[in-house]
């Protein structure tokens, strides 16, 4: 068997495929990881926001508790604590001062952030003793989960366009809350409500969406330029290869010095050609040849000139083979023709042209010319024959006639009976 071009394509393929996967999953998780990783920070910082702002009017309310509330002047306009019993106090100095509990004071500070536009307080309770406290939907579950044992809630939600974050925690029942919430059956340490949080993160969403597009973008450039560099070097390796193979294919097929298709390859193809001979009924031929008195050519000029010649006549052969005839060197000096559909007599006749080519040339070694002639041997397998040749038989035939030409005085053609 020659070595036959292997099929590297498909393994190829299967091996770009499966490195594209891994890049893929490579990337995708990498990816994946810094878009969490981002989102668990930007999420973070907005819970510590709403915290801050928490527990700074928690502290706020502290204060007002411990003074149980504070009287503040009464200027017109200004509404008394309908929740209060006795709000208002005239003083020795005639001015009337109104008291602002803690409720009061979250409510108008809420009011004021609320016109300023950085965020908003909402003071909520399930049983608000003021209506404006009911709680919202999102501050209801958020209130129910208080009393499960919750210690926060946070939450998002759109409003007019705009998106608003949300934080709510509970309020507890303080010495302090009781001197006024003691009648609505509250015990200390109880959940007496809670206080929500909320503040426009418009700006930030859109930032963040144009940060999630940057990322895709990111992703898919990235992933690009990964696949394109792996992808070429697949190429890049699988032409290496190919062209290795093809080079191994060469130097196991051809004969170092001539260049000329070796014996095992002549072997191989004779076999393959008398296989198609015998099912087609064609006839084919084969010229053995050998170059005469080369010892002497040798012992005369040199080994190296005795190359010089055979690579010579092997080029002078060449020049005359067709297209479908296999020219290779035997053995040493010996070269053998193998010639499909061609008779005894068109095969006779190019081994006399070959005969005549040889017989002309001239070899210069060192300045010096050499001469040689060769002797060939013809067979021939005709369709008429009963049965198709053994190899072995067939090129003996040939061999047989050189040595008898050879033996006529050489430098001539012998035909196979
Ligand atoms: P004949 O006409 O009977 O064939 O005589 P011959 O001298 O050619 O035959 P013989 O078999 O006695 O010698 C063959 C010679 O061919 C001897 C060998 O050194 C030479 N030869 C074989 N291969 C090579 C080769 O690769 N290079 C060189 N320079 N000489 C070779
Ligand atoms: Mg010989
Ligand atoms: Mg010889």
């Amino acid at each position: 068997m020659l070595p036959q071009k292997s099929d590297y394509k498909s393994p190829w393929k299967r091996f770009a495929v499966n490195i594209s996967m891994v890049i893929l999953l490579f990337i995708s998780a990498l990816f994946t990881g810094i878009y969490l990783n981002n989102q668990k920070t930007i999420e973070q910082g907005l819970k510590n926001r709403g915290q801050a702002l928490f527990s700074s009017l928690i502290i706020t309310r502290k204060w007002n508790a411990l003074h149980g509330g504070v009287f503040v002047e009464k200027t017109p306009g200004m509404e008394s604590n309908p929740y209060l019993q006795n709000p208002d106090i005239t003083a020795s100095n005639g001015k009337t001062y109104t008291k602002k509990n803690p409720a009061l004071m979250t409510r108008e500070i809420s009011e004021i952030a609320d016109r300023e536009g950085t965020f908003q307080f909402h003071i909520t309770s399930l049983k608000p003793l003021n209506p404006n406290n009911t709680p919202d939907p999102f501050e209801r579950q958020a209130l129910l989960s208080f009393a499960q044992g919750k210690s926060e809630a946070i939450g998002k939600e759109k409003r007019e366009g705009a998106t608003y974050y949300r934080y709510m925690a509970p309020l507890f029942v303080e010495q302090a809350c009781l001197s006024c919430h003691a009648a609505q059956g509250y015990k200390l340490g109880d959940v007496r409500g809670g206080i929500s949080v909320r503040f426009n993160i418009e700006g930030m969403e859109r930032a963040l969406m144009l940060n999630r597009l940057l990322l895709g973008l990111l992703f898919a450039v990235t992933l690009a330029s990964f696949l394109g560099i792996v992808l070429r070097l697949v190429v890049a390796l699988q032409k290496k290869l190919l062209a290795a193979e093809e080079l191994i294919r060469e130097m196991a097929t051809t004969d170092y010095l001539t260049k000329l298709k070796n014996r095992r390859f002549l072997l191989t193809r004779f076999r393959e050609e008398l296989d198609r001979t015998s099912r087609y009924r064609h006839p084919i031929s084969c010229i053995f040849f050998d170059a005469d008195h080369f010892k002497r050519v040798n012992d005369t000029y040199g080994h190296e000139a005795g190359d010089t010649v055979l690579k010579a006549i092997s080029a002078t052969s060449q020049e005359q083979c067709r297209q479908t005839d296999i020219l290779g060197r035997y053995g040493g000096e010996e070269f053998l023709m193998i010639l499909p559909e061609t008779d005894l007599a068109q095969a006779s006749a190019l081994a006399e042209r070959l005969r005549q080519a040889i017989e002309n040339q001239t070899s210069l070694v060192d300045q010096q010319q050499i001469r040689v002639t060769a002797t060939f041997g013809v067979a021939c397998y005709s369709p008429e024959a009963t049965a198709p040749p053994d190899l072995s038989d067939f090129i003996k035939q040939a061999d047989t006639a050189m040595l008898e030409a050879k033996k006529a005085g050489r430098n001539r053609v012998g035909i196979a009976t």
